[in-house]
């Protein structure tokens, strides 16, 4: 009866020592710590892709598809990057990589055979919060910069926008369901942040559309999700007849 009873007493002892030993040898380890991503830097594909072009260089611009005669082909690997979501940056006006991004989108978004009136980084294949956008509020029309921008608040005025088009769906216009104005946050490049509220949906003046538009592209949003309901996707032709009708002109987002 004794021995029987000694057995289980022995057994438990010896697993007690086992995991004593291994609580020592794990003592033992030196700890190593985690390696920090330092997630507002520019990674190695992505300065290589910026850097591999001078300030007036174009980058070439990511489309959904492009479209040859009567046929169009889907860019599979583009439509991709243009689906993701932009991670911010450090605002810093010593950074040669940042300030090379901000005047190669820059060239991008003035080029006269693909003009537009606003452009995101993640256009040019940099998913980072970059935009340019073009101030039509503002005397003179100025291209302006914004980092790390969001949209703080919406107005409740919904509104139907005649024009929407984009440099990565090429060929394609639409009406779409936006804000009459919108509440936008963002840095500049010395780092100072601002608050600012933007106005404007009409074909003269349509800068709180372009901000929409351009930070939707930072959430990998596209016009072609926003457009109204009851509304079709129209070709260049029917784009053109439909600004006719309207008795405004064509515009070129
Ligand atoms: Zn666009």
């Amino acid at each position: 009866m004794k021995k029987i009873l000694l057995a289980p007493i022995i057994i438990l002892f010896s697993i007690a020592a086992i995991l004593l030993e291994n609580c020592k040898k794990q003592d033992d380890i030196s700890y190593i710590e985690p390696e920090k991503v330092d997630s507002l830097a520019f990674t190695d594909a992505e300065i290589n892709l910026i850097m591999e072009g001078d300030s007036a260089d174009l980058m070439r611009v990511l489309t959904i598809h492009t479209i040859t005669g009567t046929d169009t082909i889907t860019n599979y690997e583009d439509s991709l990057i243009l689906r993701k979501i932009s991670m911010d940056v450090r605002a810093d006006s010593t950074d040669t990589v940042l300030l090379r991004l901000i005047d190669r989108l820059y060239t991008t978004v003035r080029d006269p055979n693909h003009p537009g009136v606003g452009i995101a980084a993640p256009q040019v294949g940099i998913s980072r919060n970059v935009i340019w956008v073009q101030r039509m509020d503002l005397l003179g029309d100025p291209y302006e910069l914004y980092l790390n921008a969001k949209l703080a608040v919406y107005s409740t005025k919904e509104v139907v926008f005649n024009y929407d088009g984009c440099l990565s769906i090429p060929g394609i216009s639409g009406r779409t369901d936006r804000h009459s104005a919108v509440c936008v946050e963002y840095d500049k490049i010395d780092g100072s942040h601002h608050v600012e509220i933007v106005e404007g949906w009409g074909y003269s003046n349509f800068t709180s559309i372009i901000f929409q538009h351009e930070i939707d592209h930072l959430n990998g949003i596209l016009f072609i999700d926003r457009i109204h309901e009851n509304t079709k996707l129209m070709n260049t032709k029917e784009y053109e007849k439909f600004c006719k009708l309207l008795g405004e002109p064509v515009i070129e987002i």
